[in-house]
């Protein structure tokens, strides 16, 4: 299927934009053609979003976990416009519309939306200086006059843990940690208003995970940042995010506060995910759930609830009927028959 930009949805009831919100997500979704035979003719589609929607609050971190290949990082993507054209559904950023923006708009747009990624190294040239890497961009939005850059970049790396003289050293001579900071330097010296972090800490030592955490902990205090944490470690999302999201196979099957989803997980996946973290009380004994199978191929995903092929309490009807997402207490949502009325 060719895709459109701002392709119609038939099914989607447009957002009405509520100003506390930097984000609102509806619906979206994101297909990759799969091609095939001679002609390389379309024969399928990788569903690696379908139709997923959520609202982040300004300067707070929404967590967003599910197994690998659940779409997080596609999720995360598509939401910042790197992902080609999405396939449907809405993303407003500030209540605009971030597929109608022009080129020349989505460029000045890309200063206030960041991504840090997982691996910090191969997101940093090896051939420019640390402090060509972190100000190239910034020269070329002309984001600070020419006399203020270098105080301005010796300003973000100080913010970031880094010392000026950082600045003349190639990304190979530094520590993964170290690196990352650069990479977080880089973002943040966009002055951004919201940055996808996308699994920023797996590479990383665990002592350096909590140094890297609480680096962004500080800076989102300083500089009211919004976070979308994609991650697939719950104890880091525990810790940084105010709200979360549980992802299955394109689509967000659990969201709501943090300490909600922690406390009272009710969709069946979120508790078999959630019965995995380790408790440090070897006194408390905590029954593990374990799923069956591995997570079917979105290309051709389950019929009904796409769950239901490894769930211990799959009805009749989650074969055959989607379910429909719920509101379980206030801001806290389920798609899952169990809590049909
Ligand atoms: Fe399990 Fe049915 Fe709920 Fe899906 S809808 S999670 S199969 S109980």
């Amino acid at each position: 299927m060719a895709e459109k930009k701002g392709m119609a949805d038939e099914n989607l009831t447009p957002l009405t934009y509520d100003p506390q919100y930097i984000l609102m997500v509806n619906q979206l979704k994101k297909y990759f053609p799969i091609k095939g035979g001679m002609v390389s003719r379309v024969t399928g589609q990788v569903k690696a979003v379908d139709g997923v929607t959520f609202n982040l609050k300004r300067g707070t971190t929404m967590g967003l976990v599910g197994e690998s290949g659940c779409g997080k990082t596609t999720t995360g993507r598509t939401i910042l416009r790197l992902a080609g054209e999405k396939t449907g559904g809405q993303v407003l950023f500030n209540g605009k519309e971030v597929y109608d923006f022009s080129n020349a708009e989505m460029r000045s747009m890309r200063t206030k939306m960041q991504i840090i990624f997982q691996d910090p190294f191969s997101s940093l040239s090896p051939r420019l200086p640390v402090g060509e890497i972190i100000g190239e961009a910034v020269r070329e939005h002309s984001l600070v006059p020419k006399a203020e850059f270098n105080d301005y970049i010796d300003q973000v790396m100080d913010n970031c843990g880094l010392q000026p003289f950082h600045k003349d050293r190639y990304p190979h001579e530094f520590s993964g940690g170290q690196r990352q900071r650069i990479c977080i330097a880089r973002a943040l010296a966009l002055n951004p208003e919201f940055i996808v972090c996308d699994e920023p800490v797996s590479a990383l030592d665990v002592s350096i995970q909590a140094q890297i955490i609480n680096l962004l902990k500080e800076l989102q205090e300083q500089y009211k940042l919004t976070y979308l944490f994609i991650s697939h470690d719950l104890s880091v999302v525990e810790h940084i995010s105010d709200t979360v999201g549980v992802m299955y196979l394109g689509n967000l099957v659990e969201y709501g506060k943090t300490e909600n989803i922690f406390q009272n997980p009710l969709h069946p996946y979120t508790k078999a995910l959630f019965s995995a973290i380790p408790v440090p009380d070897p006194t408390v004994k905590k029954e593990r759930i374990v799923l069956e199978g591995s997570i079917p191929s979105p290309a051709n995903p389950p019929s009904g609830c796409k769950f239901h092929t490894r769930c211990a309490h799959c009805m009749e009807k989650c074969k055959t009927q989607p379910p429909v997402q719920k509101e379980i207490e206030p801001g806290h949502y389920v798609v899952c028959h169990l809590y049909d009325k």
